[in-house]
């Protein structure tokens, strides 16, 4: 099974500072790490091909240093890292990342399955996975908790509800988001700590990947964070006394007000 596993690496704390002028991220002096649930992502793929054999590829889009998660995730299992790289494709939003990670797994080329984590914990819109699928026009199947069969042709997985879970079934290729519950990451043995220390990074910038230019970086991404802003803490609220009856009776007494 040719798996490829989607990580982006994040800043080790959700405490991040923002630049009020330029709405993103303040970076400098932040330690960055695997987003964790990319973690779940790697362990999940490197179990699967040890099941059914094959081989990983893990992809990242970010900057040169990005390098370092790759390899922590060959480190863990993962065969090949691949790193995509190019300020054409600065300002991306998430449609324009997922088009352009879309691409590079299309020049990876043949794949059965690809693996993301649910969500990114600084950006956390959890859109990057399903746009993905979207541009390579194969199913997905987001907040899996386990995967129960596969076959070269069939996976059938466990999907996490708010209330339990549902199992669904689904043809490959197709792309998977992963929850936590899925697995517990393993932590790299001494030969993949060397191993991942040698490995060869494949870079790829527009150059290589031939996208678009009018669907990469700020150009191609449709929307634009106005402004970002950590909101004010709520003031207490008024907690309202009695009967059921009495307490409807008081909301609309209050509703009233207010719109009077
Ligand atoms: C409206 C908008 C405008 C933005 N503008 C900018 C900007 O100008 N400059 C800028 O730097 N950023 C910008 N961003 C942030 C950038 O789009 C996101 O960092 C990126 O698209 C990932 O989205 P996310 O963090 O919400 O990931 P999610 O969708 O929450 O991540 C889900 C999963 O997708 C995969 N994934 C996500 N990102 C990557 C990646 N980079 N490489 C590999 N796998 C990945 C991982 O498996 C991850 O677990 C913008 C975001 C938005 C919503």
């Amino acid at each position: 099974m040719n798996i490829i596993v989607c990580i982006k690496q994040v800043p080790e704390t959700t405490e991040v500072r923002i630049n009020p002028e330029t709405n993103t991220l303040i970076r400098e002096g932040v330690k960055s790490i695997i987003n964790p649930f990319d973690m779940y992502a790697i362990e999940e793929s490197v179990r699967l091909k040890e099941r059914f054999g094959g081989k990983v590829t893990v992809v990242t889009m970010g900057p040169p240093q990005a390098d370092a998660a790759l390899r922590e995730a060959i480190s863990m299992g993962a065969d090949e890292g691949v790193l995509v790289c190019d300020r054409a494709f600065a300002g991306s939003d998430t449609w324009a990342t997922s088009y352009t990670l879309a691409g590079a797994i299309k020049k990876i080329g043949t794949f059965d399955l690809v693996i993301c984590g649910k969500q990114a914990s600084d950006g956390d819109t959890a859109q990057v996975g399903p746009g993905i699928a979207t541009h390579l026009n194969i199913p997905q199947v987001t907040y899996v908790k386990k995967v129960e069969e596969a076959s070269d042709r069939l996976m059938r997985v466990e999907r996490m509800l708010e209330e339990g879970f549902e199992i669904i079934e689904t043809p490959l290729p197709a792309l998977l988001t992963v929850v936590k519950e899925i697995n517990e990451p393993r932590i790299p043995s001494l030969k993949g700590l060397l191993r991942a220390k040698s490995a060869k990074i494949t870079m790829w910038g527009q150059k290589e990947l031939e996208l678009d230019p009018q669907k990469i970086g700020l150009c191609g991404s449709p929307t634009q964070v106005v402004k970002i802003f950590t909101p004010a803490q709520r003031v207490g609220g008024q907690i309202l006394k009695g009967e059921a009856s009495e307490i409807a009776a008081q909301i609309v007494e209050l509703l009233r007000s207010e719109v009077n």
